[in-house]
């Protein structure tokens, strides 16, 4: 999420922004005639093929197709781990670092790319030997000293050092490396991680992650995952070490350094670690509502994907919560209930079933909010019913029914309010289509589908078809991707 005001109808009358070529310049979904919503021919290439040493070595590509965001990720290999050192200073900002990928080709490499911002680098190796590297915007272009088989598993080491900053974008915002009065926090979203590590900075290709770092004596730090260990200090300088084995988006790898309170403590198997910046007064039960909510959540939308949960509340400024995964970020203050059940709920939607292309975003956010109304009418508050007839009542020339359209909202409106509202208003139209039956059936299996990967809106599609076994390609289509009020989809017939 990257509002942090509730969503509703005044919210979403914002100005109209210019919309960037990199999005005109995106194939557009299609939204006339009878075509099906069919899914873009590129897709990132996150699956390896077998071993076929004798095809030609050809560089890989320096995106993987996104539709808004052609540079990241990268084409012919699949990063499997990251293991990442820093050795950080919050007062200078600076940093020494050390990135090591291994990776598989997915092609004969004779030479690749990785997503970088951040410093100077020192050195590149592939396999222990020196390699040939130069940088261009954000790609950093490694030949390594031979070429690398198809099929090959590789291990790159980048080291680098300087000041680290993150990204300000004139539309998307400040994210990334963001620091921080006593520290630093990490929030990412959509292609933030490249300002801080060489990484293959796309949705697409998901990895395991180990991170060590190294701050003054005094200081804490927390990263998504599991702390390995206690933490060691030496020399007035204290090392920490967090590890996340689930498969892990790079825009969802957090770390986070500062003064803060911790509460640590097992819930239902899970462990669960908060922390609040020491500048706020107390937790205000963040850590109690965190375990009770994803309690809640793993009945509605199945097992729970990750090995801990928890949360981190910052003062980084920035004036939004990012749903990092396991342990998601609140800027400013402890998080309403809701807000927690938002960021929360993307652990399933976003994190564990990312979208292929961030044109898909809805995917992420209209599901997290609509865990928000789900939470209510659960729990004593308002049904989504009268919600959505709410939201429904909008007059048309209300900005719900006009572009940015959350099936497509462009590069710079990719956190437009109609990716939120109105992409939860399409889930509820799902549900009035669908029955609460299948409904809920529907979400159980999204989430265990496409568990730890990554779905596109047609595969929403087609399973929502599957279970119900009506033609839902109108719905979409008008919900998503076209302007004016969609006509209410027309209620499953009672059987
Ligand atoms: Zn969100």
């Amino acid at each position: 999420m990257r509002v942090t005001l509730p969503v509703v109808v005044a919210a979403v009358a914002t100005a109209l922004s210019l919309v960037a070529p990199a999005a005109v310049a995106g194939a557009a979904p299609p939204v006339t005639g009878s075509a099906r919503l069919a899914a873009p021919s590129a897709a990132p290439a996150t699956s390896a093929a077998p071993a076929t040493p004798a095809a030609p070595a050809t560089p890989g590509a320096a995106g993987v197709g996104d539709s808004y965001f052609p540079n990241a990720g990268n084409g012919g290999y699949d990063a499997l781990h990251y293991d990442l050192a820093f050795d950080y200073t919050p007062g200078t900002r600076a940093v020494e670092a050390t990135a090591v990928i291994r990776a598989k080709a997915t092609q004969g490499l004779s030479r690749f790319n990785l997503d970088f911002d951040g410093p100077a680098v020192k050195r590149v190796t592939v396999d222990g030997r020196a390699a040939a590297f130069r940088r261009e915007g954000q790609e950093l272009i490694v030949t390594p000293s031979r070429p690398l088989g198809n099929g090959r598993e590789f291990r790159v080491e980048v080291a680098y050092s300087g000041a680290l900053k993150g990204i300000h974008d004139k539309a998307l915002g400040r994210y990334g490396w963001l620091p921080t009065s006593d520290g630093a926090v990490v929030m990412s979203e959509p292609d933030g991680a490249r300002s801080f590590f060489p990484a293959n900075d796309h949705p697409g290709d998901k990895a395991s992650y180990r991170v060590r770092v190294t701050v003054p004596k005094g200081l804490t730090v927390l990263a998504s995952g599991e702390p390995q260990g206690p933490e060691s200090t030496r020399g007035g300088r204290t090392t920490s070490v967090w590890t996340i084995d689930e498969p892990t988006a790079s825009y969802l790898l957090t770390i986070a350094i500062g003064k803060f309170k911790v509460k640590r403590s097992r819930s239902k198997g899970l462990l669960n670690i908060t922390a609040v910046d020491a500048a706020f007064a107390d937790e205000g039960g963040l850590h109690a509502r965190t375990a009770q909510v994803v309690d809640w959540a793993g009945k509605v939308f199945g097992p729970y994907p990750y090995s801990s949960i928890g949360g981190i509340v910052e003062a980084a400024g920035v004036g939004y919560a990012l749903e990092t995964q396991t342990r998601p970020v609140y800027d400013g203050g402890v998080p309403s209930t809701s807000l927690i059940v938002h960021e929360m709920a993307h652990q399933w939607f976003g994190n564990s079933v990312s979208p292929a292309d961030w044109r898909d975003i809805w995917l992420n956010e209209g599901f997290a909010t609509y865990a928000e109304w789900l939470w209510a009418e659960q729990h004593g508050g308002e049904r989504a019913q009268v919600r959505f007839d709410r939201y429904y009542a909008a007059p048309d020339d209300n900005k719900l029914w006009h572009k940015p359209l959350p099936g497509d909202p462009g590069r710079d409106e990719l956190f437009a309010g109609s990716v939120y509202t109105r992409g939860a208003m399409t889930v509820h139209a799902l549900r009035m289509a669908l029955g609460d039956g299948d409904f809920f059936t529907l979400l159980k299996q999204w989430t265990s589908k496409h568990a730890h990967g990554v779905a596109r809106t047609a595969d929403l599609l087609a399973l929502a078809e599957q279970i119900s076994g009506r033609d839902l390609d109108p719905l979409f289509r008008s919900w998503l991707y076209t302007e004016g009020k969609p006509s209410l989809p027309e209620a499953r017939p009672s059987m």
